[in-house]
């Protein structure tokens, strides 16, 4: 029987009809694709994008070289020397790196961090050129850090209520 409603069901041309309704459906329904980069979607305040070093109001780095994030990293895109700074004697980085073409942007590091040094951005459009490009090293990520702290404090805090 099911052999026969099948033949009958190719012969009518069954599929394609069941193909033309659902297209028809969608033909006068409100468009949802959205014209990037004119307009943008919403994006959550836990979104995982480009990495940022953070320091404190007071312009102290954050960062105490303890290498949690370098240690939970899963795609081994972190590499930190650090050492004790000139002056105070205090344990610092002395090289912090994130390979950026290795990273899987899970937020382990930022999970991991004790003291809310390395953070995944908002920022997401952003491109390299050159090779080599893609390695943050610490100046650059505390570059980020500094011109977007507003944003990245303001997300943290949102995400906190989540928490
Ligand atoms: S987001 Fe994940 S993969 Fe990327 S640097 Fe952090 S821990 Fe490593
Ligand atoms: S960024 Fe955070 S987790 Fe990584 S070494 Fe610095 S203090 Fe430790």
């Amino acid at each position: 029987m099911n052999k026969v409603v099948r033949y009958f069901k190719s012969l009518l041309l069954w599929e394609l009809i069941q193909g033309l309704r659902l297209t028809g459906k969608y033909l006068f329904a409100k468009k949802i694709t959205v014209q990037y980069p004119d307009e943008k979607t919403p994006l959550s305040p836990r979104f995982r994008g480009l990495h940022a070093l953070r320091r404190y109001p007071n312009g102290e780095e954050r960062c105490i070289a303890c290498k949690l994030c370098e240690a939970v990293c899963p795609a081994l895109a972190i590499t930190i020397e650090a050492g004790p700074r000139e002056g105070d004697g205090t344990r610092r980085t002395t090289r912090y790196e994130i390979d950026l073409f290795k990273c899987i942007f899970c937020g382990f590091c930022e999970e991991s961090c004790p003291v809310d040094s390395i953070v995944e951005t908002d920022i997401f459009e952003y491109h390299f050129e050159r090779r080599g490009e893609q390695i943050m090293d610490k100046q650059k990520l505390l570059a980020i850090g500094d011109k977007y702290e507003d944003r990245i404090a303001r997300n943290r805090q949102l995400d906190a209520k989540y928490r």
